[in-house]
């Protein structure tokens, strides 16, 4: 991933030379992005150097369309994720407009944030223009007159951007506003552009499918609940084949590229139709991936009612003419919506068996229901995904808590365990040392496995070991 450089972020009502400020700060000339219809304007980043520093410039011109930026409360949603992650942010004001409600408010919301901000009242022209900037000295902060077109002020403005960026400790930053990477994979047609779009919320605009074209990825950025989540590659979600074998392979295809760059992968089935081959083959990439996995149901209203014919069904026959005749109308039968979801999981891990870690959750994407528990749940498995074990509880555990004497294992090579220490994070990765050569047995390390997994939380995360030999008369911190 590469490293995470403070950011500048420009914020403004339409026509106040966002821009042109954009350009100036970076050096460049954007390529103009096209309108194609359907295609949202990504964020549009770029890089300003200066005094030897490096500052990452995002114009939040770029993802919000003038039309819903004359409501600040829109420019604010739609830019949301750029704007809580700015190091510093710029509102641009026209100061030969002078300081209109729509700059007010912007300024309003900006400072909700939290984020230091300053104002560049922009067309200062001349030293006369310089005194109408005076006015924006209202909204409390500092405002820096320039004119983006010739570059005046803008010197200025970057000095005040790095005396912001001193002491703002990136990396402490990027570790508290992580933002959690999640491709959203599974075949054709089981519901994922229905679910992308329930996730990111309706009001966002997303790329629709046009026939034929290859675009770049486009994610799709999101903050719920004051936290930051990026759905990858939102593009290729939409992105249909025109046969049926087509948007098969297509959707292997997508699922491969997304799990790529996630922390964690939601697979979603169709919960009318059950587990296929082809979510098998999409579910042992993820597996392979080393991605975290949550396993989604969708279509549950259909399942539900398919369950809810298939009681009536039988209470008819159960019932016979006879009976049914007193009742001219067939009662709905109330179905237990617990004991469905009880054996539909059950039936669900029998055939996902090599992703048990995987938490399985039953949602409609189409009506909402129960779809508010996906975002907890990502939370969980991408907590678990980082979760780093103190050696030495890990070693208290062995000891005192494992009965390896109940692994299932060869008589012959009995295994000793010396010494246990978590090597990596994402996925974890524990080391163990003993006095084996060869690899440990499949039982036993799928019993340590749930062991582990019985005593720490690790949902939705693999969890791998790597053995080495503790070599004769090597020290170990637990040496016996
Ligand atoms: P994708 O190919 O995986 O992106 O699937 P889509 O999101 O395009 O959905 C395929 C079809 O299933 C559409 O007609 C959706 O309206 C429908 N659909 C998606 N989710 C649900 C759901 O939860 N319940 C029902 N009844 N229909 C759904």
């Amino acid at each position: 991933m590469p490293e995470k450089l403070p950011s500048l972020v420009i914020v403004g009502r339409p026509n106040v030379g966002k821009s042109t400020l954009f350009n100036r700060l970076t050096g460049t000339r954007r390529v103009i992005v096209t309108d194609e219809p359907g295609i949202t304007r990504d964020r549009i980043y770029g890089k300003a150097e200066w005094q030897g520093r490096v500052l990452e410039v995002v114009d939040t011109g770029g993802i919000v369309p003038d039309d819903k930026a004359l409501i600040p409360a829109e420019i604010f949603r739609q830019a949301r994720v750029a704007i809580e992650n700015a190091a510093l942010l710029v509102l641009v004001v026209d100061s030969s407009a002078g300081l209109i409600p729509l700059d007010q408010e912007l300024a309003r919301l900006l400072r909700t944030t939290g984020r230091p901000f300053v104002v560049a009242a922009n067309k200062v022209d001349s030293p006369l223009q310089e005194t109408n900037a005076a006015t924006f000295h209202s909204l409390g902060v500092p405002v820096f007159p320039i004119a983006a077109e010739h570059g005046t002020g803008v010197d200025d403005l970057l000095d005040a951007a790095l005396e912001q960026i001193k002491g703002h400790d990136v990396e402490a930053q990027a570790e508290e506003k992580k933002v959690i990477e999640i491709a959203i994979i599974g075949r054709p047609n089981v519901g994922k552009s229905t679910l992308l779009n329930r996730m990111a919320g309706e009001e966002r605009s997303i790329v629709s499918p046009i026939p034929g074209t290859t675009m770049d990825s486009v994610d799709t950025d999101v903050v719920h609940q004051g936290r930051s989540y990026r759905f990858v590659d939102t593009a290729g979600i939409r992105r249909k084949g025109k046969t049926n074998l087509v948007a098969e392979k297509l959707s292997v295809v997508m699922a491969r590229r997304g799990l790529e760059r996630a922390d964690v992968a939601i697979l979603v089935i169709d919960g009318e139709q059950g587990v296929t081959q082809g979510d098998a083959t999409i579910a042992s990439y993820a597996e392979q991936s080393g991605r975290s996995v949550i396993i989604v149901v969708n279509k549950w209203d259909l399942a539900v009612e398919a369950a809810r014919r298939a009681a009536d069904e039988a209470a008819k026959t159960a019932k016979g003419k006879a009976k049914r005749a007193e009742n001219a109308k067939p009662a709905q039968h109330e179905i237990d919506k617990g004991q469905l979801l009880f054996e539909y999981e059950k039936m669900v891990k029998e055939k996902f068996k090599f992703l048990s870690y995987a938490p399985v959750l039953f949602l409609s994407a189409k009506t909402g229901e129960r779809a508010q528990k996906l975002y907890p749940l990502i939370d969980r498995v991408a907590a678990a995904r980082v979760r780093k074990i103190p050696t030495p509880e890990l070693n208290r555990w062995l000891k005192e808590e494992v009965d390896l004497g109940r692994a299932s294992n060869p008589k012959a090579r009995p295994v000793r365990i010396y010494y246990i220490t978590q090597a990596k994070i994402a996925p974890p990765v524990f080391l163990l040392f003993t006095n084996q050569k060869k690899p440990l047995h499949f039982g036993f390390e799928r019993f340590l496995e749930n062991q582990l997994r019985a005593k720490w939380e690790f949902p939705g995360t693999p969890v791998r070991f790597i053995q080495r030999l503790k070599k004769r008369g090597e020290k170990s911190a637990s040496s016996e």
